[in-house]
């Protein structure tokens, strides 16, 4: 099979085989298959489809987005992940607003120029929803080519990543690229999988070089092992009479940067010098409870939630990076999912009566 007969064999398996009902192929304009892209990065459809039908009845254009206040999309956003994506959502559709006139860019330039979309996302929403041949290369693609063509080494190095672009690049139709995009992705997604692909249903079997020479789980080449590390913070639970507990809005780079959390420390000795500067009115000796662990792509983070009481109506000394949250009553803020649960847990008795004995 030639690179320019893989376009039909894909577009005819995705005719019966392919997936045809998700929330994003309906309607499909650049806006909702540009959200549907950043979601769809590093997460499986399964878990965005009910994120992208909330995300779309709160923001249904582009200019929704943009007016929204940023709390707003990271609120809906939480549980998702990689929080960088809703900011830069957030940033790209205030620029569409303010420099495009509220109409989401249509040609490869414009489109790229915007926070958070590379090559591959670009050329995706234009193949989608406006049927412009651009070729894409995402995670599923690169499996998919990395297979079929028998390309050793790993995507990352340059060399191996522009020899996929070229294949992506030849096998690119003129004709039907949207179907042929959505078909190329849903192989990977459903036929060509990481762990067991399902080479005996797939329509480029009969000249995938990874399945003639039984190279399926060789290819692509896996990236070097990373030693996994584990970090160990301290996170202050300071609650105030009433129930609400002190959250502080951690910077915009790094982990959860923008999103609402408690305030983080190093040690402990960090955290009851800020109880003594910040927080008065506080328990001086804060108490240890239950410990949270969350995984990174990386790194595995370690949290220690460090109780402590405030009396009275306790203030902060940084107001406007501060906000006294309330678990009974939660406002609409980005949170990240374990603090997320680890406050739910403090707005149930039962359950805090549980963890802090732990
Ligand atoms: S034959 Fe197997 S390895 Fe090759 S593209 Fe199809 S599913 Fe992937």
């Amino acid at each position: 099979m030639s690179e320019s007969s893989i376009a039909p064999a894909l577009i005819d398996w995705h005719a019966s085989q392919g997936r045809h009902d998700l929330p994003w192929q309906s309607d499909r304009t650049p806006y909702r298959v540009w959200v549907s892209e950043i979601m769809l990065q590093q997460t499986q459809v399964a878990t965005v489809v009910p994120y992208y039908t909330r995300f779309m009845q709160r923001f249904p254009d582009v200019r929704a987005l943009a007016d929204a206040p940023i709390d707003d999309v990271l609120h809906l956003w939480t549980g998702l992940g990689y929080y960088a994506r809703a900011r830069n959502m957030h940033r790209s559709a205030v620029r569409v607003r303010d420099e495009f006139g509220g109409r989401f860019p249509q040609t490869f330039e414009e489109i790229a120029s915007l926070p958070g979309i590379g090559r591959s996302t670009a050329g995706a929403i234009l193949a989608l929803s406006l049927k412009q041949r651009f070729p894409i290369l995402d995670g599923n693609v690169k499996r998919v080519l990395a297979r079929y063509f028998g390309v050793v080494g790993n995507a990352a190095e340059r060399a191996v990543s522009e020899r996929l672009w070229e294949f992506a690049e030849a096998c690119t139709p003129r004709m039907q690229v949207d179907v042929y995009t959505q078909a190329i992705m849903d192989l990977g997604a459903t036929v060509c999988t990481r762990r067991k692909p399902l080479c005996a249903y797939c329509p480029l079997a009969t000249s995938c070089v990874a399945r003639l020479t039984g190279r399926q789980h060789e290819l692509p080449s896996p990236r070097p092992a990373r030693v996994r590390r584990s970090r160990q913070v301290f996170m202050l639970v300071a609650m105030r009479e009433d129930g609400s507990v002190l959250l502080e809005r951690r910077p915009e780079s790094g982990v959860w940067g923008g999103l609402w959390c408690l305030p983080e420390f190093e040690d402990t000795t960090a955290a009851c010098s800020y109880i003594a500067q910040a927080l008065q009115t506080a328990q001086s000796e804060p108490r240890a409870l239950g410990r949270v662990e969350h995984a990174f792509t990386h790194f595995d983070l370690v949290i220690t939630p460090l109780l402590t009481h405030c009396v009275g109506h306790a203030g902060v000394m940084d107001a406007a990076q501060s906000v006294w949250y309330n678990t009974r009553e939660p406002a609409r803020i980005g949170l990240p999912a374990p603090i997320k649960i680890l406050l739910e847990d403090f707005a149930s008795p039962t359950l805090f009566a549980g963890r802090a004995a732990g």
